[in-house]
């Protein structure tokens, strides 16, 4: 370092723009390989993107479990066990919170950005509360949750909840990207397209396809298409992606997809469920979702679920008898018609849904 000294006397711009290209440089060698959080600790395998649609996170251990896993332990009849720790499912969400909180209490990070998420949608009983759950992401970040630093990124870069602070925001991208978050370091490429520095976007693009990122993918497809990258960079990208998905199925995730999401835990357990969370069809920036106060409904008119994933979004597709809705947002939603009551006793299998 001494040897750096002399020239940051001389110029500091000059100094300032070396440490960027440094860190430039650093940002595109590192983060190439997904966190070990990403994969599942059942099978080993990375889990499918996006992770929410894939996973599901159980708050006893606050271990991701892919789809193909969680069906293979229903078929074993584990049906209201964690299928990684096998402690029974919390009843209500009450007792998920206490889960959550006696982790958190131990300094757990991913317990602590599962409580942010919680007080950012006012979930658990909690009261939505937007400074709380930044400080909660903040020391979560702190502690090194890739995830954590990922929210922190549309925090500031967005200025949701926050005065917006796209340096800052950027930031925090930049430091899950370099652990392999594949959503902050597309978010990175967003950003620098914003900026007009097609390059840079292009190559944080390619780095999020080659490791399964679909909205990357489409990116750059969309470059190709107005001329800011080439024919045989677009393909590289489609072949990059292609390998990646393909490492990441397993016979047992197919079934899984083929048979539908998993329903959640209070379809499961029979509880009444007097409010709903509703995601509408995913547009190109992601689902959107809406809160709907719905009677208790009839399970036989559920053809199928998907999207219940630790953020609890919850589509329920229903075999008939629905009508339309909007959300806040004027999205159309389907919303059951009638109700009924839930049956007292857990699903046998996905197929339930079909
Ligand atoms: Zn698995
Ligand atoms: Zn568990």
């Amino acid at each position: 370092m001494s040897d750096a000294a002399p020239a940051a006397l001389a110029g500091s711009a000059d100094a300032e723009s070396s440490a960027a290209r440094d860190l430039q440089q650093l940002l595109m060698e590192s983060g190439h390989e997904r966190p070990e959080g990403h994969t599942c600790p059942i099978c080993f395998d990375l889990i499918e993107l996006p992770m929410d649609k894939h996973s599901k996170i159980n708050v006893c251990c606050m271990k991701r479990v892919c789809n193909g896993c969680i069906l293979a332990a229903r078929r074993r009849g584990m049906n209201d066990r964690c299928p990684f720790c096998r402690t029974p499912l919390p009843a209500d969400s009450a007792a998920q919170l206490a889960l959550v909180q006696k982790r958190v209490s131990k300094g757990d990070a991913d317990a602590i950005t599962y409580l942010s998420e919680q007080y950012y949608k006012g979930r658990l009983g909690l009261a939505k509360d937007l400074p709380r759950a930044i400080e909660l992401w903040t020391e979560a970040a702190g502690l090194g949750s890739v995830n954590a630093h990922y929210e922190l990124g549309l925090t500031y870069y967005c200025g949701d909840g926050a005065e917006e602070d796209k340096p800052r925001g950027i930031h925090h991208w930049q430091q899950a990207a370099m652990k392999g978050d594949v959503e902050s370091r597309h978010m990175l490429g967003v950003a620098e397209y914003r900026n007009g520095n097609y390059e840079l976007a292009s190559q944080h693009w390619m780095i999020s396809t080659k490791m399964g990122f679909e909205k990357s993918l489409n990116a750059i497809k969309e470059m190709f298409k107005r001329g800011q990258v080439t024919k045989a960079q677009y393909a590289e990208a489609l072949l990059g992606y292609r390998d990646a998905v393909e490492e990441m199925k397993s016979p047992q995730r197919e079934e899984a997809k083929r048979l539908g999401r998993p329903p959640c835990r209070a379809l499961m357990g029979g509880t009444r469920i007097a409010t709903l969370e509703w995601a509408a069809a995913a547009g190109p920036g992601g689902a959107q979702d809406g809160r709907f106060e719905a009677a208790v409904y009839d399970i036989s008119r559920i053809r199928s679920t998907d999207n219940c994933g630790d953020r609890d979004h919850e589509v329920l597709h229903l075999k008939r008898e629905s009508r339309e809705a909007r959300n806040g947002r004027g999205q159309k939603l389907e919303v059951p018609v009638g109700s009924g009551v839930l049956p007292n006793r857990p699903l046998e299998a996905f197929g339930d849904f079909h």
